[in-house]
């Protein structure tokens, strides 16, 4: 038996990876009447109408969330309170708005003042991505089995906030309730901090041959690009498709959660001499342990079902 549909009007702000897979699924399983689309450009927003997976696409944010019953903004979120300003006085009485931001107080900060009475604030974060970006990218299959993480402020509608869950469990995710500076601080560690990782060492990997040619007089000393792409299968590869994420995004992101990922880089630089450490001084007990002491956590992302994707031609990504 067909579910009724969740809302009547949804309309999704930004038609990225995120933006458009929530509309893609939302389609496919008629979690709502109507979904009005709109993204900054006229190219995006063309893309949109011509691959189907928004009834309409609006020039303004305005015009889109012009009598929606659920707003999801989706863009990134640098963007969210000037988009929330733009928005503000069309909201109907009773409206909800909700995000996918990776960062979540940001979102109370830059969104909640926007608001007018009587429309409900709650942020989301659903725990899923890929490397790519854009309209073109997106798929219905997403956020099946990953977790979506719900941070709904102080004194939030509560009946808002089941229909929000209800959005994502009908998604296909699994949905948890968390205080926002928490939320912050757990993806600095699993999201942020791995990513901003993935971007040095692919960025010193891409300086190596221009710096070693300055320095070296012997060209054999010299680690040539071609050869670190080459034999990239021995670890490398991972961090490049992590690297490849949109700048902008990220840029926005650690702009954002700024606090928590200077916290947690300390720790790591902390951590990272101490191996070093063990490395000049030959420790190998100390290298083994700690090495074994990670293969543990490995094995609970593989227990909790957070390894693999169910989009075979996309890898995991968050
Ligand atoms: P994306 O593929 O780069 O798409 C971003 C979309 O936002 C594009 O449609 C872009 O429009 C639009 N946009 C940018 N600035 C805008 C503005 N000022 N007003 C209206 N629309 C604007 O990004 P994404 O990966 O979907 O990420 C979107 C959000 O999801 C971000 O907040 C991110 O933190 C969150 N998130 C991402 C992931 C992930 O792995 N990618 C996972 C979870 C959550 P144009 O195409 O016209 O430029």
């Amino acid at each position: 038996m067909t579910k009724k549909p969740l809302f009547d009007k949804i309309a999704v702000i930004g038609l990225g990876l995120i933006g458009s897979s929530l509309c893609w699924r939302v389609k496919r399983d008629g979690l709502a009447k109507r979904i009005a689309g709109h993204a900054r450009t006229a190219a995006t927003r063309a893309k949109a109408m011509e691959l189907g997976f928004v009834d309409s696409a609006h020039d303004t944010p305005a015009e889109a969330a012009r009598d929606a019953d659920l707003v999801v903004l989706c863009a990134p979120i640098g963007a969210n309170a000037a988009i929330a300003e733009e928005i503000g006085p069309v909201l109907k009485r009773g409206a909800i708005v909700s995000d996918v931001g990776s960062v979540k107080v940001c979102v109370i900060r830059d969104v909640g003042p926007h608001l007018p009475d009587g429309v409900h604030l709650v942020p989301g974060h659903p725990v899923a991505g890929t490397e790519h970006s854009g309209p073109e990218s997106g798929f219905p299959e997403l956020f099946e089995n990953r977790y979506c993480i719900l941070t709904p402020p102080p004194g939030a509608d509560a009946g808002a906030v089941e229909r929000v869950a209800e959005l994502w469990r009908r998604a296909g995710s699994n949905v948890e309730l968390m205080d926002p500076h928490h939320h912050d601080r757990v993806l600095a560690v699993t999201s942020h901090l791995p990513h901003l990782i993935s971007y040095t060492i692919v960025g010193t990997a891409s300086d190596l041959e221009t710096q070693l040619r300055r320095e070296k007089q012997d060209v054999s000393d010299v680690v040539e690009t071609r050869e670190v792409i080459k034999y990239s299968a021995g670890g490398f590869r991972d961090f490049t498709r992590i690297a490849a994420s949109d700048p902008v995004m990220w840029r926005d992101i650690f702009l954002n959660n700024r606090e928590a990922v200077l916290e947690l880089l300390g720790r790591f630089v902390e951590d990272i001499t101490a191996l070093q450490r063990a490395i000049r001084w030959g420790e190998g007990e100390t290298l083994e342990a700690f090495f074994t002491r990670t293969r543990a956590i490995r094995r609970g992302v593989i227990e909790m079902g957070q390894a693999g994707s169910f989009n075979p031609a996309e890898p995991e990504k968050e």
